[in-house]
């Protein structure tokens, strides 16, 4: 399915960029994982993908940062020599309520969530452009389209994150590179680990099918998006949410 592509994975070392990477790399894609400070994962996530015949290899960045998220760029091309996909999964929550948020875990949240998907949208651009080709899958949130108790500083990056992907799938469309996002609902990872049972227990009564979704079915989405199976489709945003946000 993606066989010989050479795709690059923001935050892959664990949860939902781990099962993406990990399933890139068993449809044939040489795989570039991104990560910040999860090394161990990530030596483990390396050898369990070359154990499995795949290929991939490891880049420390801090996509928030501009020269880190060029220099991500710029191994992948060094390493492979091309970059057909990018996907924007590197992601952070600083959860409080407006009144008790400080401007440091809003201004946090945004460098990390909007920032760091524009950086590195951006210099993945440069390259695809020349190649005239490639796909930009970046992960958002149902929180982006229905908002959440405690969440102003995530819900307005994740809202961001739908604003960029269809500016830029409209910018790079001519170029024949294609920009969706995936809005997944409660997946089970670190993320939403660390939320009170009581959060957890309220939320599965919103969610049509009743169980939280597992990183594999966001990867699966993923996985479509950056195949030639979607090459006609560009700027929308699929929900993988149990029914959620509908
Ligand atoms: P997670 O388990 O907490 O993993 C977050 C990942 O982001 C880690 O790999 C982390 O890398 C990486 N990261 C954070 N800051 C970074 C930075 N500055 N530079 C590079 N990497 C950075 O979260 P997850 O649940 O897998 O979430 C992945 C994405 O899905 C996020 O964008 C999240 O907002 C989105 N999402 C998740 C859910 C959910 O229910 N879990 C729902 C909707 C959307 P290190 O460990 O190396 O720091």
């Amino acid at each position: 399915m993606l066989s010989g592509k050479v795709a690059v994975i923001t935050g892959a070392g664990r949860g939902i960029g781990r099962a993406i990477a990990l399933q890139f790399a068993g449809y044939g894609a040489k795989v570039v994982i991104n990560y910040r400070n999860s090394i161990v994962q990530v030596e483990e996530l390396l050898n369990l993908i070359k154990d499995t015949g795949g290929e991939a290899i490891a880049v420390q960045a801090d996509i928030s940062i501009e020269e880190e998220a060029k220099k991500l760029l710029c191994e992948a091309v060094k390493q492979f020599g091309r970059v057909d996909i990018l996907v924007n999964n590197a992601g952070i929550t600083k959860d409080n309520l407006l009144m008790r948020m400080s401007e440091a875990d809003f201004d946090s949240v945004i460098d990390i969530n909007l920032k760091g998907t524009f950086l590195c949208m951006k210099h993945a651009a440069t390259i695809m452009l020349k190649q005239r080709s490639g796909k930009i899958i970046n992960i958002s949130s149902v929180v982006g389209i229905m908002g959440n108790i405690g969440q102003t500083n995530y819900a307005a990056t994740k809202a961001g994150v739908i604003g960029m992907t269809k500016t830029v799938a409209r910018e790079l469309a001519l170029r024949g590179i294609t920009v969706n996002a995936v809005a997944p609902g409660f997946i089970e990872s670190d993320m939403t680990n660390q939320l009170p049972d009581k959060v957890k227990e309220a939320s599965l009564e919103h969610i049509p099918l009743k169980r939280y979704g597992i990183p594999e079915e966001v990867a699966n989405a993923v996985s479509f998006l950056a195949s030639d199976a979607a090459n006609y489709i560009t700027g929308q945003v699929l929900q993988v949410d149990g029914g959620l946000a509908m």
